[in-house]
């Protein structure tokens, strides 16, 4: 296809510099914030449970505050934005990905949905068993939920644009590796990149963790806004652990209220 050499070299320039800020990272005594790849699964995965998957909240690595600094993102001050990309050119290079071990177990590619000149884009972790059946990001219960809190901000689904570190859903839920974080991310990168909104909003530590590139523990850091690439990452909890813990629903409506007011 045209133009694939191109996308190629995009994706694995991103890569590269991604690959690089983490071992920088790990240089410096960092906890790793995902698992480590395990071996390559023999069998498929089982049969799970709908997805209301969020870990939250993860541990922190002790010196997480210390190393917090705003500016400071995956790609630190690293120039990598793609000249003229769009959505669909990333969408294109995206293909019918097979570039993780996650391809084989999943239905559909869940890339992202909602306006593309959105002044807030909301990031989760991967997709469940909903959006792998439908092809869009938070349609299940959890995404209910989301769809709530964007109304609560006065905001419909179409204003806002919603989409996923990992754009194929782990088997039984369980939490994305390294490498297939490392693998997918640019792809997310190039998306933020492309739509530049005023605010991106991560849901979880996941999508924290991999815009910040550092362990940090969301419940230190959450309802608090920090500079990524010129625009404004804030983060709160996953509306899946809001399910499993409706006591963290005071901490949500202040996060909210923060958003609502940022935005004006
Ligand atoms: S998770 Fe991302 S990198 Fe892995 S196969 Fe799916 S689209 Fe490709």
């Amino acid at each position: 296809m045209k133009g694939e050499p191109a996308g190629r070299a995009r994706e694995e320039s991103f890569s590269r510099q991604l690959r690089a800020r983490l071992e920088f990272y790990e240089e410096l005594g960092l906890t790793p914030f995902y698992r480590r790849a395990a071996a390559r699964p023999a069998a498929p995965p089982p049969a799970a449970a709908p997805r209301v998957a969020a870990r939250e909240p993860v541990a922190a690595a002790p010196s997480a505050e210390a190393v917090l600094r705003p500016a400071l993102s995956l790609f630190g001050e690293a120039p990598g934005r793609v000249e003229g990309d769009t959505l669909e050119r990333v969408r294109a290079d995206l293909g019918d990905c097979q570039r993780c071990q996650l391809a084989p177990h999943r239905r559909t590619i869940v890339f992202g949905a909602g306006n593309p000149r959105a002044e807030l884009v909301f990031v989760g972790e991967a997709p469940g068993a909903d959006e792998d059946a439908q092809g869009l990001p938070f349609v299940g219960r959890a995404g209910q939920l989301l769809t709530h809190w964007i109304e609560s901000l006065k905001m419909k689904r179409e204003d806002v644009y919603i989409c996923n570190v990992i754009k194929c859903r782990p088997p039984g839920n369980r939490s994305p590796e390294r490498e297939e974080i490392e693998t997918c991310s640019p792809f997310l990168l190039r998306q933020l990149d492309v739509i530049r909104p005023r605010l991106i909003c991560c849901l979880g530590s996941v999508a924290l963790q991999t815009l910040l590139g550092k362990a940090v523990a969301i419940t230190r850091v959450r309802g608090q806004f920090y500079d990524y690439r010129g625009t404004k990452l804030f983060a709160t909890f996953h509306p899946a652990y809001l399910l499993r813990n409706p006591n963290a629903n005071r901490q949500v409506q202040e996060d909210l209220r923060k958003i609502r007011q940022f935005l004006g």
